[in-house]
């Protein structure tokens, strides 16, 4: 069969249409991604045993399945994800839809930046009812649809027990974010002297001696030295999330089978991370075998969810100076988690790094979604507004958000076109960024906000490249 046939016997299913970029062949096979107005397919010709679908004409139309994508993997490598290693400048972009791919794709032609296309944590698998192979798979599908062919990873983010590591490699993750906050003692964190040496002192002796050792009256790289109330303090806090750490890489190292990158996040300690932990934690891990791809820590000021920014900005980049100089040190790179919006940092982020970085965004992707939804369906957008404002309390649970409510606008005095605008408002913005698990989980908002979205994905993929594009810009000028 060639190109010509397989279009033909692609229309005779009714009005698929095929994606130009998406057709590739390997051995007997031919396949293309396929749309109509209703969905979209994976059409396969020739060698299509291991695909399941309906066949007509020597090609067998088949469902965006797991079960597909796996056969798609097989076939075509370059759909499967995998480690970044090597890659200087990595970014995590998430799709909480399974829609984004396409247009992240575009948005990072010609920086340079590998993709972690694929990236979710439990919360948000819960929250919006998928799987971790669905969320590959989707990826996959996205990847094959626009022919890129350059990698891309998958990450199990904010992972926090084995069960979930082991249930994040199963699925095909390449990338782990080990997430040690319950093992962090945020509560010493604020302790007065009194506290802290009564506490430090029922602490083992082997163990303060073990500290004591390594890191007191000692010439350390970097932070110079420590005094014993900082290492009492650092020992108190993050000893248990060090040994938590050293056992959940040993589990990946023993069970992954591949390379995996490893990603130590405490950004969500509640304390920022001063350069004293960053170093013992490194340290530690390094003198453990460890060396992980990538470390978030809690950098000063306020990384909220989807808006700008809020902190002394010479003070952030001062302290991402002696962070960087420590994941220097210890052969890693620093990553920044909520990256989404916060173009006032990315200069010295890029700067300091020296392009060596990772960082994560998601939830705009979804944010793009809605701006899709405000322009072209703005009833669903009123209604979903509405909605979200009346279940504020409820999402907020989930994310941490500190904007007015009651500075968000009364749609009903809008017009449509003023809809979109909703979205530069930060707390009307914010609103709709913690609201999408509630939205997506109500029949009557998820069904016509996924048959709007196919209709205009072109123009999702457009809100992306700008969107995503703007954050590009900033990461790579100094
Ligand atoms: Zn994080």
């Amino acid at each position: 069969m060639d190109w010509r046939e397989f279009d033909a016997a692609v229309r005779s299913f009714g009005d698929y249409s095929v994606y130009g970029s998406s057709r590739d062949q390997s051995g007997a096979a031919l396949c293309a991604m396929v749309r109509n107005d209703r969905e979209k397919r994976l059409a396969v010709a020739g060698d299509a045993g291991r695909f399941s679908g309906e066949e007509k004409g020597g090609v067998k139309l088949c469902p965006l399945t797991v079960e597909n994508a796996g056969a798609l993997m097989e076939l075509f490598p370059y759909t499967r994800p995998r480690s970044h290693r090597g890659h200087p400048f990595t970014m995590g972009l998430g799709d909480r839809i399974g829609l984004a791919t396409p247009g992240q794709i575009r948005a990072i032609a010609g920086y340079g930046v590998f993709p972690v296309l694929a990236q979710q944590s439990i919360r948000e698998l819960k929250l919006t009812n998928r799987t971790f192979p669905q969320v590959i798979a989707a990826a996959a599908f996205g990847v094959f649809q626009e022919g890129y062919k350059d990698g891309y990873g998958a990450d199990g983010d904010h992972l926090k027990t084995t069960e979930e590591i082991s249930y994040a490699l199963e699925s095909g993750c390449t990338m782990i974010t080990l997430d040690c906050s319950e093992h962090i003692n945020d509560g010493a964190a604020c302790y007065d002297e009194a506290e802290l040496a009564r506490a430090y002192s029922g602490l083992p002796a082997e163990k303060r001696k073990y500290y004591e050792d390594k890191y007191l009256n000692k010439e350390l790289p970097v932070i110079k030295s420590m005094d014993s109330a900082e290492l009492a303090r650092v020992v108190l806090v993050f000893s248990g999330a060090i040994e938590h750490a050293v056992s959940c890489y040993r589990y990946i190292a023993e069970n992954a089978g591949r390379d995996v990158d490893f990603e130590l996040s405490i950004d969500e300690a509640l304390a920022v991370t001063s350069p004293s932990e960053h170093f013992v934690i490194a340290s530690e891990l390094r003198d453990a075998g460890i060396t992980p791809s990538s470390v978030a820590p809690h950098f000063t000021g306020s990384f909220e969810k989807g808006i700008e920014y809020r902190g002394d900005l010479d003070k952030f980049a001062a302290d991402l100076a002696v962070h960087q100089m420590i994941a220097d040190e210890f052969g890693y790179k620093l990553s920044l988690h909520s990256g989404s919006d916060k173009f006032s940092v990315f200069p010295a982020l890029h700067r300091v790094t020296g392009g060596r970085v990772h960082v994560k965004t998601a939830g705009t992707n979804w944010l793009e979604a809605m701006r899709v939804i405000a322009e072209r369906e703005p009833e669903l957008y009123r209604a979903a507004h509405r909605f979200a404002l009346a279940h504020h309390d409820e999402a907020a649970k989930y994310y941490h958000v500190s904007t007015d409510p009651g500075t968000i606008p009364n749609t009903d005095l809008l017009s449509d076109a003023y809809l979109p605008e909703l979205l530069e408002i930060p707390a009307s913005r914010q609103l709709m960024h913690i609201s999408y698990g509630l939205l997506l989980a109500e029949p009557w908002f998820r069904e016509p906000f996924f048959r709007a979205m196919h209709e205009h994905e072109e123009e999702y993929y457009a809100g992306l490249v700008r969107h995503i594009g703007r954050h590009l810009r900033y990461l790579t000028s100094d």
